[in-house]
């Protein structure tokens, strides 16, 4: 474990990015587990330095909802081993420029605060981007519910895996470690189910940290988005080494469940030739899912307050989801606390699929 911690040096601050996506306890498998992230933190801190962890679920981003994520995900414990846990819930305007995707963005103050930022993420089945591990974790880094705003900005996949890829170019975290102890799978990032893997995956590099991860999972690279991006800028290589094929086969799964919208290789890109865009584009149509709400819906409106096409409403105690509006980025589904938004396969994709 102490592999990769040799940058440390006494007096660093350093922020570690926890995946804190919502107020849910650790069995549920949505978060970093307290007891990996209290281990780092000690390990840190043993080296001298001074140690903040922390994250910007979707909700707003202020001190009562963040007590509520730290009291549940269990997170209080790194406070025990000496670790700080954020309570600056400012934020500002920086600038990117060699930003493809957003050359200027909000984001969370405590970060810009740290000399290093080690990424500390969750293994889960995403909606929008195939999976969730070291590349997705740092969204968090944008403030609470104007992530919402930044799904709407970036409609497109393509758009929102390249504007990941800003945001992790930005960052440059010195550190990439993924809890893959229990995953999630299915209705992820924070509605799936809890299954035990056993592994915890470390990488200096968020893309080849995720390579890794996809590996195991048995996701293609070419359902991942924000893989595409990566190789499309010549960030990571376009083939993986032969290391994470014999790793996968030693500690992968061969049924991961994935979640239902997946649809990352139909999103047409920039390099496309006309024709396989056209056909791309057609085929994406068909094949893309979109959120629905099942019997179990309380109508709390939750999902309502966090769609950015402010596309739902409650009509009689039920969510309503107006598919004119819905720009399928389902944020509704992470923020149901009930497990009610599901994200359904179109009638194509399950016909395909067989
Ligand atoms: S209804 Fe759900 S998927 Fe559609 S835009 Fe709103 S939050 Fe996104
Ligand atoms: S957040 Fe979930 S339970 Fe609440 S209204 Fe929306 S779908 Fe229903």
């Amino acid at each position: 474990m102490t592999v990769g911690l040799d940058w440390v040096k006494p007096s660093m601050r350093i922020g570690v990015k926890l995946n804190l996506c919502s107020a849910r306890k650790p069995e549920h498998a949505a978060t970093t587990h307290p007891v990996m992230a209290a281990e780092l933190a000690k390990l840190l801190i043993e080296r001298g330095a001074e140690v903040v962890l922390g994250d910007s679920p979707g909700e707003p981003f202020t001190p009562a909802i963040l007590k509520l994520v730290y009291n549940t995900t269990g997170v209080r414990l790194c406070e025990e081993v000496g670790g700080k846990l954020n309570d600056d819930f400012s934020h500002h305007t920086v600038s990117f420029p060699e930003g493809k995707s957003v050359k200027q963005f909000e984001y969370c103050t405590w970060l810009s605060n740290c000399d290093a930022v080690i990424s500390f993420s969750k293994l889960k089945s995403h909606g929008l981007m195939g999976m969730t591990a070291a590349v997705k974790n740092l969204y968090g880094v944008i403030p609470g519910t104007m992530k919402s705003e930044y799904h709407f900005m970036h409609q497109d996949p393509n758009d929102f895996a390249d504007m990941l890829v800003d945001l992790n170019e930005y960052v440059k975290p010195v550190l990439c470690l993924c809890d893959a102890v229990e995953i999630m799978e299915g209705n992820g990032p924070t509605q799936g189910t809890s299954r035990h893997l056993g592994l915890l995956i470390a990488g200096k590099d968020p893309y080849e940290t995720d390579r890794l991860c996809a590996a195991i999972l048995g996701i293609s690279e070419d359902e991942i988005p924000y893989m595409t991006a990566a190789k499309r800028r010549g960030l990571v290589s376009a083939e993986g080494s032969a290391d994470y094929a014999s790793e996968a086969e030693k500690y992968g799964l061969h049924d991961f469940v994935r979640s239902g919208a997946t649809v990352g290789w139909f999103s047409p890109t920039d390099n496309d030739k006309l024709g396989k865009k056209i056909l791309k584009k057609g085929l994406y149509i068909l094949m893309r899912s979109k959120p629905k709400p099942d019997e179990s819906c309380t109508g709390c409106g939750h999902c309502a307050r966090g769609c950015p096409a402010k596309a739902i409403e409650i009509v009689k105690g039920r969510a309503r989801i107006d598919r004119r509006k819905c720009v399928r980025c389902f944020c509704c589904q992470e923020f149901c606390p009930t497990g009610a938004m599901k994200v359904k396969r179109s009638l194509v994709a399950r016909i395909a699929a067989k």
